[in-house]
């Protein structure tokens, strides 16, 4: 079982998330497990404030070491042992689908860290925190949706949570490449139709289109990504070459 303990100051919007749905169901048949710690439990003052303003001045509050190393503290006592710990933090590495393959292969469990306010004071970072990880080049109020974010990437690569490997292994980001388009029924929606080929049961000419159009819509959306692949067999050659002629044709068209 891959087991995920988040730190957060609202533990029931995520817990009822991450009941939902395939999350739900991976933790109802025990091949995930997700707790939420309150950390507000773990303050020593009656008023179980978690905040306090920053040193050297400025707006807003801080969330104080005291309660979060409380709360971590109590989470790997029960582990028996120094649970791998991440601060959602706009400062940390970008997560991406290798991140989520990483600590799904290296680790059976995780802390994930929410914070709120300014962020959380930076010496429990120092003691607890392994790695910071953004979900993107924005701000958030608070670390819970990163959270969700990392635990639902990371839990859907467990073994038995989604019904087979293909899943996510011919999904965009896997290897390198963003998923063709998907359609489903009616064949004709709107005046709008499911390509030709998709209806036909070839199931050989079905897999040579889609990954034509995988690799058109990375190259045309993505250029990093692109830039990045290698292909090397006959058939992405010829299918490389089929793209370059027809955007040459587009464009002489346009
Ligand atoms: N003062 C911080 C800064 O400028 O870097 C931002 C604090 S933010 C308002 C409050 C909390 O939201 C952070 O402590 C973090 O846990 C979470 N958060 C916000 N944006 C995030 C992002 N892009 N990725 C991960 N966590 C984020």
């Amino acid at each position: 079982m891959y087991k995920i303990d988040i730190m957060t100051l609202f533990p029931d919007v995520v817990g009822d998330m991450l009941c939902e749905s395939i999350m739900g169901r991976g933790q109802e048949r025990g091949y995930i497990r997700i707790d939420c710690h309150q950390i507000r439990d773990y303050t020593t003052n009656k008023q179980n404030q978690v905040d306090d303003y920053p040193y050297g001045g400025g707006r807003g509050c801080v969330m104080q070491a005291q309660p979060l190393h409380a709360c971590w503290k109590h989470i790997c006592d029960e582990a028996g042992y120094r649970v791998h710990t991440i601060y959602m933090s706009p400062c940390g590495k970008l997560f991406t689908q290798a991140d989520a393959r990483r600590l799904k292969a290296d680790y059976d469990r995780l802390i994930l860290v929410c914070g709120h306010y300014e962020g959380v004071d930076e010496r429990f970072i120092e003691a607890c925190v392994d790695e910071e990880i953004s979900i993107g080049d924005f701000v958030l109020t608070g670390g819970e949706i990163p959270a969700m974010a990392v635990a639902d990437a990371v839990c859907r690569l467990v073994p038995g949570v989604l019904p087979a490997e293909e899943c996510y292994t011919e999904e965009s980001h896997w290897d390198g490449l963003l998923e063709y388009p998907q359609y489903s029924r009616p064949e004709n929606w709107e005046g709008r139709h499911v390509p030709e080929i998709l209806l036909s049961g070839d199931h050989a000419r079905v897999a040579r289109w889609r990954r034509k159009q995988s690799i058109l819509r990375t190259r045309l959306r993505r250029p990093d990504m692109y830039e990045k692949l290698e292909f090397t067999t006959k058939q992405d050659k010829k299918l490389l070459a089929e793209i370059d002629e027809e955007l040459l044709n587009e464009k002489r068209t346009d």
